[in-house]
């Protein structure tokens, strides 16, 4: 690749100062500096510097290999298989993580097992020019440079930051066959930014949707909480939607109306400080095709409401890995749904008003009736069972236990027994 002369801001043509850089990075900055290397900000930092919001996390790019890097720091670790990386632990679990500069390999220089291409690709060392042409977005791929204290852009990611567009490094149509999942994360970028898409982006996802579903589904998991955690899913779901791609991310799921309006709801949540857990957003996702499997109205037992939950959720658990205890939370979540809607005076009630999960059931069911206002009614008649249940029993409810079986104790000595 022929490099490029980059757009370079001079200290006093940014507004990024060290003072907002955390103190360990800028040790770490200031380490590969003095020992010769390059030492960048890289990524999402630099980003958020320029846009004058608060950074998730720091990370350090440098022309020094992996192992250069931990002979300069006793504090860090190798890490990654599929991406060699180095870890400088500090105090308090932080993590500074430190890449070497990556580039595209050319074709010819790939293994011949094509099965190792994936590792190989990952972890060819390049310049910060190539570094930067490989990441996904303009705007991802400013550096900082701890030198001179310089941002440095070689791919025009400066104006489309001023812009406020997101613009895909190269061809989106290439770039997405290389990595599927850059097409939720381009639009999980415009909706955190609120940056409008570079056309191409669109119409590339709309060719090349169905790829997703091949995509590894931990990243795609790992994306599809980022979107939670930010409260942007309902917009980027829908989105996702309306372009098709749904399904391909969510392992066939197809989406209604009101899942999505729920979704919403709950990203209003997030947006007041809630941090939503996934059993919530997977019983969220679900809650609409679960009710209409089995409607409050329907003559059925909890056995087979139990049953319905499974099958409505199982296929989203088994392809993401979710873990057991999330799925059997997702499930109770909507099981105690279905137990609301359909009423008060049915058998169990009094402890069901104590399971511990009762208060996230109604909180769940709350968001769903400012979806399906008919259902504030019942809402209210809940809360007040719930309450009247806690100020009757205080100490059962608050525990949210039944009360400990008496145990009889055997006798030791009981005839016919066998000590073992
Ligand atoms: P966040 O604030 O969510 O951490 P981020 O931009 O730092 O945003 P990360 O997922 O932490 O995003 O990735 C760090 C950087 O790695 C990105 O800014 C981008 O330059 C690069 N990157 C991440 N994922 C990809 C990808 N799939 N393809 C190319 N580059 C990527
Ligand atoms: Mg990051």
């Amino acid at each position: 690749m022929k490099e490029k002369n980059p757009v370079i801001l001079s200290r006093d043509q940014h507004p990024i100062s060290r003072k907002q850089i955390d103190p360990d990075c800028l040790k770490v900055l200031y380490r590969l500096h003095r020992h010769g290397y390059k030492a960048y900000l890289v990524g999402g930092s630099v980003r958020d510097l320029l846009l004058g919001r608060q950074p998730k996390d720091f990370d350090i790019g440098t022309d020094a290999t992996p192992s250069q890097v931990r002979k300069l720091f006793r504090n860090c670790f190798l890490v990654g298989r599929r991406f060699r990386l180095a870890h400088i632990r500090f105090s308090g679990n932080k993590i500074i993580e430190v890449a070497t500069f990556r580039r595209e390999p050319d074709a010819d220089e790939l293994p011949d097992d094509p099965d190792e291409h994936f590792h190989f690709v990952q972890n060819v060392f390049g310049t910060a020019c190539e570094d930067a042409h490989r990441r996904d977005f303009t705007i991802n791929a400013l550096f900082y440079n701890i030198a001179d204290f310089s941002v440095i852009d070689y791919v025009n990611g400066l104006e489309d930051l001023f812009n406020k567009q997101l613009r895909v490094i190269g061809d989106p149509l290439v770039r997405f066959v290389e990595d599927p999942v850059r097409m939720l994360r381009a639009l999980e970028f415009a909706a955190r930014l609120d940056f409008s898409l570079d056309d191409n982006i669109l119409q590339a996802i709309h060719t090349h949707k169905a790829l997703l579903a091949t995509a590894a589904p931990a990243r795609v998991r790992e994306e599809t909480m980022e979107l939670f955690r930010r409260g942007i899913a309902g917009r980027v779901l829908e989105q996702c939607r309306q372009l098709g791609l749904l399904p391909h991310l969510l392992a066939g799921y197809p989406g209604t109306d009101e899942g999505i309006a729920l979704l919403e709801k709950i990203d209003q949540r997030t947006h007041s400080g809630t941090d939503i857990p996934e059993s919530l957003s997977i019983a969220a996702l679900y809650l609409r095709l679960f009710m209409d499997s089995c409607p409050p109205t329907a003559d059925i037992n909890l056995t087979q409401v139990l049953h319905k939950a499974n099958e409505i959720i199982t296929p989203h658990c088994r392809y993401f890995s979710i873990a057991g205890g999330i799925r059997h939370d997702a499930r109770e979540l909507l099981i105690g749904c279905f137990r609301l809607a359909r009423g008060r005076g049915f058998r169990g009630e009094k402890r069901f008003l104590q399971s511990p999960q009762l208060p996230k059931i109604l909180e769940l069911f709350r968001l769903w009736s400012e979806v399906r206002p008919q259902l504030a009614p019942l809402l209210q008649e809940w809360r007040q069972a719930s309450h009247n249940h806690q100020t009757q029993s205080p100490k059962k409810a608050r525990s949210g236990q039944r009360p400990a079986r008496r145990r009889t104790r055997r006798k030791k000595s009981a005839p016919g027994h066998k000590p073992s």
